[in-house]
């Protein structure tokens, strides 16, 4: 556990000054780590809308405004493959010539997903892994299907 704070330490010093975009792909997170402040953000953005989903083309319009030199995170109080097109905006991202960044549990992520960013070279790709439940949704320890990169 006391790797933790290191890594994220390594994480800024490599990269200092850099402007990044976080991306947020949806409203509220099926894991429910007991740290986090998901419910809170998804409380707030339900009073602005109800869209569960970040809609692609929004997506693509705002970055088509967003300098290239600034990074683009897949991160921000969701689990961004809870998106079923999430895939498709990383790629968007990086075809445009965009450091990429993910934090991810790869919940939602599937077989397909997998082959498509294998091909992409990322700045960073961190994966929270599953713990035994005491600090996240016990329902999905254990629940190869919804934890695993198979289809
Ligand atoms: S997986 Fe990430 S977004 Fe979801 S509850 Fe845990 S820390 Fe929050």
């Amino acid at each position: 556990m006391t790797a933790y704070p290191t890594t994220l330490q390594n994480l800024r010093a490599a990269d200092p000054g850099s402007k990044v975009l976080e991306i947020t792909t949806t409203t509220g997170c099926i894991v429910r780590c007991s740290y986090c402040s998901q419910d809170k953000f998804a409380d707030r953005q339900r009073l602005v809308s109800q869209a569960k989903h970040l809609g692609v083309q929004d997506f693509k319009q705002c970055l088509s405004r967003v300098p290239r030199a600034t990074g683009i995170s897949f991160a921000g109080y969701s689990e961004p493959w809870l998106h079923p097109h999430c895939s498709t905006m990383v790629e968007h991202a990086y075809a445009r010539g965009h450091d990429v960044r993910i934090f991810t549990t790869l919940v939602g992520m599937n077989g397909t997903d997998v082959r498509r960013l294998q091909v992409l070279r990322f700045k960073t790709f961190v994966v929270h892994v599953p713990d035994d439940g005491t600090y996240m949704n016990s329902r999905l320890v254990g629940k190869t299907t919804s934890m695993s990169c198979a289809d």
